[in-house]
């Protein structure tokens, strides 16, 4: 028999939890689906500006995992080295996605979304779901994007970001981020990121478009960021396990609704222009979809920032 209800969101992270959080909250009925069962791994550093702990309003106060805040980062850009005040945070995705996921409290159920049917009514997932709306929450490959956006201009090439990173636990006393712009041609940066707990992530993204251009690969990129840190001294005689990952960043035009098919985080391709942070327009989409859904409203993305400096340099 076929399950219903009124929102299916296809994905748990960021994205589909806010909006099944703002969805519950006010009283409607929702089902998550994710091919992965929580908590599972993100590649993602982590790391979240204050308007990510607003949005999220009094629930991230009870939040029962380490968020490390940082005043100062250390950067460096091609050869100019700076401190930079700022005011950030940082959380280990493992962990806040099955919290925040956990904080909807809204059904789960572990399925691969594959083929979606499109009817007058809404629409049917695999034959085995049915919803009157659609939220694409599944990342960079969501199948809502795959089976009713493919047509729109929502995934220009030259916004996609290659990404690698490693977390993992490493004893140490450091406070500061650090990063690291255009080193070595990079068309990106790399980053140092020490958490709570023991826990460091590392880093490297940047243009797909312009490391293919320049013959180049990421994983030459990698490689000089592992001896970097080890020359430095922040990490040695380590064995890294990097996962790479690639997203696209905000474009200049999105379509994100079809109907009542609507396209919230990765899937819509929002993160920043500038530092590639998807967090909090991930949240700041599954919420804007969910008030859409509710008012039967036009769900649109004004206010959804495009850029990561200002809060970079501690304005909130
Ligand atoms: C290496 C790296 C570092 C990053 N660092 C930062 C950072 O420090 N700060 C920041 O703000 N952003 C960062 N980002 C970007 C950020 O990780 C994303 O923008 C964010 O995760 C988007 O959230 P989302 O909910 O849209 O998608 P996701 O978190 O990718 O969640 C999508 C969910 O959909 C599920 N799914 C996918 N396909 C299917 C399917 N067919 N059926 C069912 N479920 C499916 C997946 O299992 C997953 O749980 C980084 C990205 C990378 C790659």
């Amino acid at each position: 028999m076929i399950k219903k209800t009124d929102v299916i969101i296809v994905g748990g992270g960021p994205a589909g939890a806010a909006c099944a959080l703002a969805l519950r909250r006010s009283g409607a009925d929702c089902l998550v689906l994710d091919q992965a069962t929580f908590p599972r791994i993100k590649p993602c550093a982590g790391w979240i500006t204050p308007s990510v702990i607003k949005s999220l309003g009094a629930v991230i106060s009870d939040y029962p995992y380490g968020i490390t805040h940082y005043k100062r980062f250390q950067v460096v850009i091609k050869r100019w080295k700076f401190g930079l005040n700022t005011d950030q945070y940082a959380i280990r995705r493992v962990e806040f996605d099955q919290w925040l996921l956990r904080q909807a409290g809204v059904p789960v159920e572990q399925h691969t979304v594959r083929t979606i049917e499109s009817s007058p009514d809404g629409y049917t997932i695999d034959g085995e779901y049915f919803g009157n709306h659609l939220v694409g929450a599944g990342g960079t490959y969501c199948p809502v994007f795959r089976n009713l956006f493919k047509s729109t201009p929502n995934r220009d090439r030259c916004r996609l970001i290659i990404a690698m990173e490693d977390e993992f636990r490493y004893p140490h006393n450091q406070k500061q981020c650090r990063l690291w712009f255009l080193q070595d041609r990079l068309p990106g940066y790399a980053w140092f990121v020490p958490k709570a707990n023991n826990i460091i992530n590392v880093g490297v993204g940047g243009s797909a478009a312009q490391i293919k251009a320049r013959g180049d690969g990421l994983k030459r990129h990698w490689q000089r960021l592992v001896e970097k840190l080890d020359t430095i001294g922040l990490v040695s005689d380590h064995d890294y396990h990097p996962i790479a990952h690639s997203y696209y960043l905000r474009q200049r035009q999105t379509v994100v609704q079809r109907e009542r098919a609507y396209l919230v985080g990765d899937a819509a391709g929002l993160a920043t222009r500038d530092m590639g942070e998807g967090i909090g327009t991930a949240i700041a989409s599954g919420m804007r979809a969910a008030t859409a859904i509710l008012e039967d409203g036009e769900y649109r993305l004004d206010g959804i920032g495009s850029y990561s400096w200002l809060s970079l340099l501690g304005f909130r």
